[in-house]
């Protein structure tokens, strides 16, 4: 070999070594952002955790709560609301009767025509439509203005296309999707709106839900809503509410509404991701259950997750500017995500590309992601189902023994729990991980004994309510 072929081979060489050097670095500092990921997503698994033990310790924080708040206004973060509904649907109510569901960004008329036993609703019509936005900022009167006239359109089209509303009183249901203290609406406002309308009570959406399940199948005694927010309502008897001694209904139970968002206890499984939600939420400190198991938040809570991720490894390249928008990645999108079923995990593609602007994730980033949606999704399914054993507990229905075990002839009661909103009726494995931690904490003998129903329309549940008020006092 000459001179110059010897310098060229000696450069070729070292070229080699400094890519391969670049390579080993690479492939170091790659694990190295690798294994730093994996860890930060170990760290918030296992602070999310919620073994069984947990979610009893949950059950009974529930059942305390639940009796602190019945013993005294403010004697619990549980408010206990008294609904001062005495009776519930039972399948035998008759005749015609209009609703109203007046949602956070919806509202929908609806009419009802139920024909008696058994719980037969002959047939029912249902309008939906947005709330303008410029009456979400107006004033109450406004927006109940708009309400009342589209509710009046509504009767006339239901009266074939009378233009008077016949003078006859209609029967008229009322939900809300919030709480109805907050909102303080005077009952003049109310008959100011509804003139030619008999209005039986506000109904708070999980009251409509309760009545509505009840109506067909009457072992029901509670109503869970998992939607965007979350809250529950349930059957108590009017002796265990202290706070209001010698309230006589009779029937001798009420129904109370929970306001459960708000439910915290020191064995829910925080992390320093829902103290930051928390924290620069509009509402710190409140609604502490709602921001660990609604569809509002699981979605920001994964956003937290992999920002975090995406600022302390580079495995998604450079998304952590893309993942720093708070509320950027709906639940939905973390439903569908957590669904992809296919081998390239295509659908999680599409949403990081579209959604996110992340693109070229590895296949292995996207398993990650799927892991965290997975995470946050089981710890809130099994959060809410600790929430309702603790309603069961409350209520002596949880099969743990005692005076008021529920038991007849040594066996539990049949118990049917109303279920609504959109994350347990729309995301399929939100729903499995609830019923069974359901059955993980109530064990398999009791278990057998209760139901939870998917229930879909409270405003129904609202006009059902003002036919059982209203047809006994025909
Ligand atoms: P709302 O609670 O507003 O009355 P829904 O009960 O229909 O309405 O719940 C809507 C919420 O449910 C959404 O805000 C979203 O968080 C969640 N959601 C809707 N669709 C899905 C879905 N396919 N997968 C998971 N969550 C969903
Ligand atoms: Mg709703």
């Amino acid at each position: 070999m000459g001179r110059l072929g010897f310098r060229v081979a000696l450069g070729c060489a070292a070229v080699s070594c400094a890519i391969a050097a670049a390579l080993v670095g690479r492939r170091l500092r790659s694990r190295r952002q690798w294994s730093r990921a994996v860890e930060l997503v170990r760290e918030f698994e296992e602070a999310c955790a919620t073994p069984v033990g947990r979610l009893r310790q949950v059950v009974d924080a529930m059942a305390v709560e639940m009796h602190a708040g019945l013993a005294s206004d403010g004697g619990s973060k549980l408010k206990m609301l008294l609904t001062f509904i005495d009776k519930l649907p039972d399948g035998s109510e008759e005749g015609t009767y209009y609703a109203l569901d007046l949602g956070v960004t919806n509202f929908r008329t609806l009419r009802v025509h139920l024909g008696g036993k058994p719980s037969m609703i002959l047939n029912n019509k249902v309008e939906c439509q947005p709330i303008p936005k410029e009456l979400m900022t107006g004033t109450i009167e406004e927006l109940f203005n708009f309400v009342a006239l589209t509710l009046k359109k509504f009767v006339q089209r239901e009266e074939n296309g009378v233009d008077q509303i016949s003078d006859n009183t209609k029967d008229l249901g009322f939900t809300f999707s919030f709480p109805v203290k907050q909102l303080s609406v005077s009952s003049g406002l109310l008959i100011k709106w509804t003139k030619g309308f008999s209005v039986k009570d506000d109904v708070n959406d999980t009251v409509g839900t309760l009545a509505l399940c009840h109506y067909g199948d009457e072992d029901t005694v509670a109503a869970v809503i998992i939607g965007t927010g979350t809250n529950a309502c349930y059957l108590e008897r009017t002796d265990a509410i202290i706070k209001c001694q010698g309230l006589l209904t009779n029937s001798g139970v009420m129904v109370v509404n929970m306001e459960w968002g708000n439910f915290w206890s020191s064995h829910l499984p925080k992390t320093s991701y829902d103290i930051s939600l928390d924290n620069e939420s509009s509402n710190p400190n409140d609604q502490g259950f709602e921001k660990m198991i609604s569809g509002m938040y699981l979605g920001e809570i994964v956003r937290r997750v992999l920002h975090r991720i995406a600022e302390e490894s580079e495995i998604f390249s450079d998304a952590a500017q893309s993942l720093s928008a708070p509320f950027v990645l709906r639940t939905p999108l973390v439903a569908a995500m957590h669904e992809d079923d296919s081998p390239d995990l295509r659908e999680v593609g599409r949403i990081l590309e579209e959604h996110l602007k992340m693109y070229g994730v590895s296949k292995n980033a996207k398993r990650l992601i799927v892991h965290v949606c997975d995470i946050v999704t089981r710890r809130a399914a099994r959060l809410a189902a600790a929430g309702i054993v603790g309603i069961l507990k409350k209520l002596g229905r949880d099969g743990s023994g005692g005076v008021a075990s529920g038991r007849t002839k040594g066996k539990p009661r049949r118990t049917v729990v109303a279920v609504e909103g959109g994350l347990y009726t729309k995301y399929s494995i939100f729903r499995e991980y609830l019923n069974e931690a359901v059955g993980e904490i109530l064990g398999e003998e009791v278990a057998r004994y209760v139901l939870l129903r998917c229930v879909d329309g409270s405003g129904i549940g609202a006009a059902l309510l003002a036919a059982t008020y209203l047809s006994a006092n025909r």
